[in-house]
């Protein structure tokens, strides 16, 4: 009998994606030698390049992003088995890492409500999770934020930011996103979750939204920063 590729999707793998070394723990599908190899972000630098192509002026408290995006690297690897690979497992594991690394940035004054960037309705149906929603929700099992999922809606289906311009995925997102009920976020501390950030346009676009529903301070929190 064929045991075709499919039904193989199904199995965790029992050795790391990057060495092959078997695995202690099935949470990710990567060893913890590998997961420290992946470079850490400065926070002022992610920060900066935030700042840097914020024309509008959109009021952003903080920026905090775990890791370096890693071209053909173990970051991308996992990436993709959590964007394309239907392992949502995956988005909860790599947010708690997350959730350490923001206790540790925000010592003090941890955002009181944690706000996934939203995917359009069609393109949720199509991967059946938000990876972002599922990043928040490891975050949350570490810093006491509440989830909200329906104040940030993504009005329309941008298409892939895959090869434009900086100006064209600028304008690919403008105003791509609204807001329900504001009053649930009025004056709030706000951290705003997203996968990758490469140029920042659409976290940038959705910090818009938020701000002018009345958001209080906007923090951001990626789990990675394409370096240019
Ligand atoms: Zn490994």
């Amino acid at each position: 009998m064929r045991i075709s590729s499919h039904f193989l999707d199904f199995f965790i793998p029992v050795r790391c994606i990057t060495c092959s070394s078997p695995l202690q723990t099935h949470q990710l599908p990567v060893c913890p030698v590998c997961l420290n190899t992946i470079e850490k972000v400065d926070p002022k630098e992610a920060e900066n390049h935030l700042e840097q192509i914020n024309s509008s002026q959109i009021p952003i408290h903080s920026v905090y992003t775990h890791w370096y995006f890693d071209h053909a690297g173990t970051l991308q690897n996992l990436h993709q088995y959590l964007k394309y690979g239907n392992r949502p497992s995956y988005g909860i594991a790599l947010g708690t890492l997350m959730g350490h690394g923001l206790k540790a940035y925000y010592p003090s004054s941890v955002p009181e409500l944690l706000i996934p960037i939203p995917l359009h309705r069609r393109r949720l149906l199509q991967r059946g999770y938000n990876q972002s929603t599922l990043l928040a929700k490891g975050i949350a099992e570490v810093i006491e934020g509440s989830l909200i999922e329906d104040v940030l809606v993504r009005k329309r289906s941008t298409r892939s930011q895959t090869g434009l311009t900086h100006e064209e995925r600028q304008q690919n997102v403008a105003a791509a996103f609204s807001t329900k009920k504001p009053e649930r976020i009025t004056k709030k501390h706000i951290l705003l979750i997203d996968d990758v950030m490469t140029t920042g346009a659409t976290i940038l676009s959705a910090a818009k939204a938020l701000h002018e529903a009345g958001a209080g301070p906007i923090n951001v929190a990626t789990l990675a920063f394409t370096r240019r």
